[in-house]
């Protein structure tokens, strides 16, 4: 049975939904403060999964889940706040809930002789790039909170290995895009920060904001390496199947190697759309690095992980939920 923290949520809803189609037992925990009962309810369809409503600042609610489930073979933790610009403004809340909800998670592990976790770590650890495709040896320099309290799970984690025998497969995220390709499930934020919902929702009253076109690119949007949603839960499934075969601690970026600009992903969801979208171009929105760009190479060697999506399949599958979201929102 797999342990997925954060499995109402928008990534790891969909490794639920990928672990299910494989036949696994898997439990999610989530406080359902971000996360939706309603995707629960979704991928409760698709095989074995028992629900645990909780919230990782409670010690005692993770160790229950423990106690009481004593066939956990490997958890995946997903379970954290996300947002770039609200961490610079309320740090406090990012390093509690991020690094002490993490403390809380691998202590009931130690306590219960669980030793194999997947993490979703971020591309935010490396900071302002230095140079691109960034590859795993970039030096890891956060410039956010957020950033940080993932850098700080990262140390976190080599700690435990060296000290308790914990194994570790820290996944660092690109640009997360698209939506299940069945529209089973998908993302699901409220408010919407990311650029393609936030494209494919504009309307002549609330336009698409563009922030920045003078960025030094090819037409001045910023860069960004979008990976596809499932593609990044098979990821996952591989880093399980890494562990399990007996793979020491490791980190590995998870992006498609290629970048497209804010512009290009604008145009690309106007001819899925078959519309023009109303756009309002804004000044630059802060703490947005001009071009972020993953080397995949690793993900390749050490998981055998090859992206079968491109950008449109994001987009197309990010279309199709938007018209499954608003039917349930109705
Ligand atoms: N972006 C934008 N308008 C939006 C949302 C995002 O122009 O409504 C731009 C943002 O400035 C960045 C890129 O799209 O250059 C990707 O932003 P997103 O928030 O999706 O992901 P991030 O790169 O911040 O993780």
């Amino acid at each position: 049975m797999i342990l997925v923290t954060g499995g109402a949520g928008y990534v790891g809803s969909h490794l639920v939904m990928a672990l299910l189609e494989r036949g696994k037992d898997v439990i999610v925990f989530d406080s359902l403060e971000l996360g939706h009962i309603e995707i629960i309810e979704r991928l409760k369809k698709y095989g074995n999964l028992k629900f645990v409503q909780g919230n990782l600042m409670n010690l005692d609610d993770i160790r229950g889940v423990f106690l009481v489930n004593k066939n956990i073979e490997a958890v995946v933790h997903f379970a954290a706040y996300s947002q770039v610009a609200e961490s610079v403004k309320n740090p406090q809340k990012y390093y509690y809930n991020n690094v002490y909800g993490t403390l809380n998670l691998l202590n009931a592990m130690m306590e219960f002789g669980v030793n194999k976790i997947v993490f979703s770590s971020t591309a935010a650890t490396y900071g302002e790039p230095e140079y691109t495709p960034i590859d795993e040896n970039h030096p890891q320099k956060p410039i956010n909170p957020y950033g940080n309290s993932k850098l700080m799970v990262e140390k976190i984690m080599d700690d435990y290995d060296k000290a308790y025998g914990l194994k570790s497969v820290r996944l660092r995220y690109f640009n997360v895009a698209g939506a299940d390709s069945e529209a089973r499930i998908g993302e699901w934020h409220n408010p919407e920060t990311h650029l393609i919902p936030n494209v494919l929702k504009a309307t002549a009253d609330k336009k698409f904001k563009m922030f920045g076109t003078d960025y030094n690119t090819k037409d001045g949007t910023c860069v960004r390496d979008y990976i596809n949603v499932e593609d990044l839960a098979k990821a996952h499934i591989l880093a399980l199947d890494y562990l399990n075969n007996g793979g020491d601690t490791n980190y590995i970026n998870l992006g498609t190697n290629d970048g497209n600009t804010v512009k290009e992903v604008f145009t690309a969801c106007e001819e899925i759309k078959g519309v023009e979208i109303p756009l309002e171009v804004c000044p630059r929105r802060g703490g947005d690095p001009a071009s972020l760009v993953a080397d995949n190479k690793k993900a390749r060697e050490v998981l055998g992980w090859i992206p079968q999506h491109d950008l449109d399949d994001c987009i197309k599958s990010a279309y199709e939920w938007e018209k499954v979201l608003g039917q349930i929102m109705h």
